[in-house]
């Protein structure tokens, strides 16, 4: 029997947030390669008798290879096994899903993707607003605070897109992020919202302003993994409030 692998998205935490068809995957595991981003929850869906594998990393800390990531897959998948590769949020976005894919494909693994939440999305949610508006422009940005390499985002160029932030990996950072915005021309009251662990039990909320995002993040204590959303769409966001609740409920352009 020819083994194969399923790239699956395990949502931002909530098991309640999986997809059936990542559920699915799970029930017919051999093996269960695991990030550390993955809520518990989640792997009581694997089959009993799964071989769970924990690769996870957090920023900074110590991880296992991505490169041994890959070549466990391969070996799995070729040894005629189901090999059920679990990512936080979806695999394709800052998941690394796109290097494992082009593993996958080199070594001629069959393979599928199944999406998941992203902890964007699941963001979004906890503080009620939306990441797109009508009212307030085309689009939303996806982007990491982290930056690859030395190569930070291009705040400028991100700024004069008039569109709302979305910041994944920005908790470290988030005082360069806030400069870096500002600097660039965003204006101070711009609202800015934080979900740490959304969707999960000790899920926070914090609803601030750019000028005041870093102080008000510290003094709450919100910590990674979180979720950064800076522009318009964050006016009406539900969370601690660290500044007073808008007048006008109304999205402004
Ligand atoms: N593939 C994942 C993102 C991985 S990058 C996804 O689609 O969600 C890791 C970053 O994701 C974290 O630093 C944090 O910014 C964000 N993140 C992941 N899970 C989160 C959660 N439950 N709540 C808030 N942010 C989360």
């Amino acid at each position: 029997m020819s083994g194969r692998v399923y790239l699956v998205g395990a949502g931002p935490g909530d098991p309640d947030l999986l997809t059936l068809k990542a559920v699915k995957a799970l029930a017919c595991a051999d093996v269960v390669l695991v990030d550390d981003l993955v809520g518990d929850g989640v792997l009581e869906h694997a089959r009993p008798g799964a071989r769970i594998v924990h690769v996870g990393k957090r920023g900074g800390c110590r991880s296992t290879p991505q490169e041994f990531i890959e070549r466990l897959m391969v070996a799995e998948a070729r040894a005629g096994r189901v090999v059920v590769r679990l990512k936080g949020g979806d695999p394709f976005v800052f998941g690394r899903g796109g290097e494992e894919c082009a593993a996958l494909r080199a070594a001629g693994v069959e393979f599928e993707v199944v999406s998941g939440i992203t902890a964007g999305l699941a963001a979004a949610a906890s503080l009620g607003i939306p990441l797109t508006h009508r009212d307030v422009g085309p689009g939303a940005i996806l982007v990491t605070g982290h930056g690859h390499g030395d190569h930070g985002p291009d705040w400028p160029a991100l700024v004069a897109t008039g569109l709302p932030l979305v910041v994944y990996m920005g908790v470290a950072r988030c005082e360069e992020i806030q400069r870096g915005l500002l600097a660039a021309g965003m204006p101070a009251a711009t609202p800015a919202a934080v979900v740490s662990n959304a969707s999960r039990e000790d899920e926070r909320t914090l609803a601030t302003c750019l000028d005041r995002l870093s102080e008000d993040l510290l003094a709450a204590g919100l910590a990674s993994p979180a979720i950064l959303v800076i522009g318009e769409v964050a006016r009406n966001a539900a969370g601690t409030r660290a500044v007073p609740a808008p007048r006008a409920q109304r999205l402004r352009r």
